[in-house]
């Protein structure tokens, strides 16, 4: 591969080692592969905006302000409405992958693509609900996981392992304080996250290894203090969210396709969450149902995984006909992959 002048080219000449890769030169523009890099960068040190400084910095917690007001100002911040066409690094891969393809290199293959449902427990009525939405998914046979905060509220043992029996118990941090992004103190902070996972291991007699930090703070810090605290698989990345509260505005790693940092596996969240459709943009549940089917698709098509999350402390768990819609069509849609797209090429 050569760089120069905006442009890069991938060249390949055959040597008679390599199969039967042919002679060739394809050019690509060096813009596309620059703004990949712009992204990871941007995304690895978000700019905390001032409001969520505030807000999160309080000696009162957050979530004290009403959430009408929390939501009207998440809504003001998004200049980009409904995500539509936000998974950039995804087609940059593809046509990427096509010039290899045009110089008769066989890239390796990865997994098939995954459909993976998410909840985030954020209060006692949410908990009080997930037992009804587990039993739709129980009835579908399809697995999810169970992000929840282990000193937030009272956890019961009986509801907590009845939604660990044949899905996932991941940490949603100690408190739902959003204060992770805050602490500059390494060592605090990968003993905060440890002990989220001792107390819910305890709770659930189980190792935990996912995580997903309430309002989905990010950063390079509490990547490496995961890995730390024995963690192994990170949910806290969106694909693409118009209104992340950390920033207040545009935020996310723009691909489906989960990636290592360390030793950590990052899953990206790749269909926005039901906060931001149902409360920020106002969608009713079978809207939200429609988008995130047509996303899903897209995303399928793209070789990436689908990842959900749905909270049953919103509007899902009181419309379980919409949920089981939603989980069914993405089921289908999943197991009707066609075979040449159940490999991405990278
Ligand atoms: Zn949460």
């Amino acid at each position: 591969m050569t760089i120069s002048s905006g442009r890069c080219e991938l060249s390949w000449t055959h040597n008679g080692s390599v199969g039967s890769a042919t002679a060739g030169c394809v050019l690509f523009p060096l813009s596309e592969i620059v703004r990949c890099r712009e992204i990871i960068t941007t995304v690895m040190n978000p700019n905390v905006a001032l409001i969520y400084r505030l807000l999160t910095g309080l000696p009162i917690k957050y979530n004290r302000a009403p959430p009408q007001i929390r939501s009207a100002l998440l809504r003001q911040s998004s200049g980009f409405g409904i995500p539509k066409n936000f998974i950039k690094i995804d087609e940059t891969r593809l046509a990427l992958t096509d010039c290899f393809a045009q110089l008769g290199m066989k890239l390796r293959a990865r997994k098939s693509p995954d459909l993976i449902i998410t909840h985030d427990i954020d209060t006692r009525k949410g908990l009080e609900r997930a037992e009804a939405m587990k039993s739709v998914e129980d009835d579908l046979g399809v697995e999810s996981s169970w992000f929840i905060p282990s000193e937030e509220f009272p956890l019961n043992g009986i509801v907590i392992r009845d939604l660990a029996e044949g899905s996932q118990i991941g940490s949603h941090d100690t408190k739902h304080d959003g204060t992770l992004v805050h602490m500059r103190d390494k060592t605090r902070l990968a003993r905060r996250l440890a002990k989220s996972r001792t107390q819910l291991e305890e709770k659930t007699g189980r190792p935990i290894k996912l995580f997903r930090a309430p309002l989905m703070q990010f950063s390079r810090e509490i990547v490496n203090a995961l890995e730390i605290a024995g963690y192994e698989e990170d949910f806290s990345l969106p694909s693409w969210e118009s209104s992340n509260p950390v920033v207040m505005g545009g935020f996310g790693i723009q691909t489906s396709v989960p990636f290592h940092i360390g030793k950590m596996v990052e899953h990206p969240l790749s269909l926005p969450q039901d906060h931001q459709l149902l409360m920020i943009f106002g969608l009713s549940t079978q809207a939200a149902v429609k988008y995130w089917t047509q996303q899903a698709s897209r995303i399928f098509s793209l070789g990436g995984d689908v990842v959900l999350l749905v909270h049953p402390d919103y509007a899902f768990s009181q419309e379980l006909g919409d949920y089981k819609q939603l989980i069914s069509s993405l089921k289908e849609m999943k197991s009707s992959i066609p075979s040449s797209l159940r490999y991405i090429r990278h």
